[in-house]
């Protein structure tokens, strides 16, 4: 087998025809988009073509959207631009404990100046409650960060609830829709956002470029500060072939959306069946059914998911254990422990995360390899020759 790659939550490849489309404004059509003469004007206006195609994907206007270098400068800016703003108004946020890192460590550094931040647990699918959320605002809140859908166990959160209670009670609502936006149809209004935060590279665009919607007439100070780009709020010189090809990944998104999920639900949950069945002790994490499409968790007891990790790997699988983030480090997820997984089943998690190029052969072939490796990993584990002795003795 060639390399099976399922990982489209850590990134994904970029669509041959998004690559198309951002090559000329890399090579002959290179002007930077702020100067003057004609040759920058046709970069200038792909790029507005572009903030349109993004903004009416989103129900949004195309003043509202602001290009960034990616999810977590959005994530950033938009709770540190918001805290900021408000801080004569009152200096409590809300946020959930199993937000991505660009989101908590973002809190963790207010916190260090000044701010109050409420971590919202979670249930065992790592659902927030939006009765729980509503009990945790105060009369200083000014602003609440819930993620759209969960990087890791795929859960997808009751956004459009939760952005209905805080604005009943005057607060900011943002959320990190990165793994969400182009996989869920999202509308601003009708989901009562605020801000949000979104990234290309996870729905077949280039790395490095993303974006905040910010509604308009919402507060926010500037973040990175220099030239008047993005009508003076993020300076820097465009982006231009970077969001020229965001546009065109999130015209793809829009035409395929439906047809992807579908035929993603159909590979994901037959991945689920074969391993929860034909592999014992196994958790699969996540809610069941409110879960991204392409998004599949497990924990396999007794097992370390490095170890799992690099032995998928030697069969050229590519999977995460946790967040792209954590792996490396020897930390469980905060979020399987934050859905109450104790530290040593927390260990042994691995991520699968499916694109519409994924096959069925791909899927058959990741449970064979699968069955295997937990077999070999299981007969070389002390934890797991305890548990089978304790056992025959019963
Ligand atoms: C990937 C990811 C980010 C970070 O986005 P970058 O563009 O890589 O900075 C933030 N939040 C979530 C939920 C993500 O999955």
């Amino acid at each position: 087998m060639e390399r099976i790659y399922l990982d489209n939550a850590a990134t994904t490849k970029v669509a041959p025809e998004v690559f198309e489309a951002m090559k000329p404004y890399l090579m002959e059509e290179f002007a930077n988009p702020s100067s003057t003469y004609r040759f920058a004007g046709q970069t200038h206006g792909k790029v507005d073509d572009a903030r349109k195609t993004i903004a009416d994907f989103i129900g949004a206007k195309e003043s509202e959207i602001y290009f960034t270098s990616g999810g977590s400068e959005a994530d950033n800016w938009a709770i540190k631009g918001v805290a900021d703003a408000l801080s004569t108004r009152g200096k409590h946020i809300i946020t959930t404990k199993i937000e991505h890192h660009a989101v908590l460590h973002t809190c963790e550094y207010l916190e260090k100046h000044g701010y109050e931040v409420t971590y919202l647990d979670v249930d065992e699918y790592g659902l927030v409650d939006p009765a729980k959320f509503e009990a945790a605002i105060r009369p200083d809140t000014i602003l609440a960060s819930v993620m759209f859908a969960n990087n890791e166990i795929g859960t997808i959160e009751p956004i459009a609830e939760l952005g209905k209670i805080a604005h009943n009670h005057g607060v900011i609502f943002h959320t990190d829709a990165v793994q969400a936006f182009g996989h869920i149809r999202i509308n601003v209004d009708e989901m009562n956002i605020d801000l949000l935060s979104a990234s290309a590279h996870k729905l077949n665009g280039p790395k490095g470029v993303g974006l905040l919607y910010l509604r308009t007439g919402i507060k926010v100070t500037t973040l990175i500060h220099g030239g008047s780009q993005e009508r003076g709020r993020r300076a820097g010189t465009t982006n231009s072939a970077g969001i020229i090809g965001f546009g065109k990944a999130v015209e793809l998104a829009d035409e395929r959306l439906e047809a992807n999920n579908e035929y993603e639900t159909k590979l994901r949950n037959k991945l689920i069946e074969r391993v929860t069945t034909e592999i014992p002790y196994v958790k699969f994490n996540g809610h069941p059914e409110q879960r991204l499409s392409n998004n599949t968790n497990f924990c396999f007891r007794f097992i370390e998911g490095e170890s799992l990790l690099i032995l998928l790997d030697q069969n050229n699988i590519c999977a995460s254990s946790g967040s792209a983030c954590t792996s490396g480090a020897l930390d469980p997820s905060h979020v399987l422990l934050a859905i109450g997984l104790p530290h040593e089943i927390a260990h042994g998690s691995i991520r699968f995360t499916l694109s519409a190029e994924t096959t069925e052969e791909e899927i058959d072939y990741t449970v064979e390899a699968l069955k295997k490796i937990v077999d070999r990993l299981r007969s070389m584990s002390p934890l797991y020759e305890d548990f089978v002795k304790k056992n025959n003795k019963n």
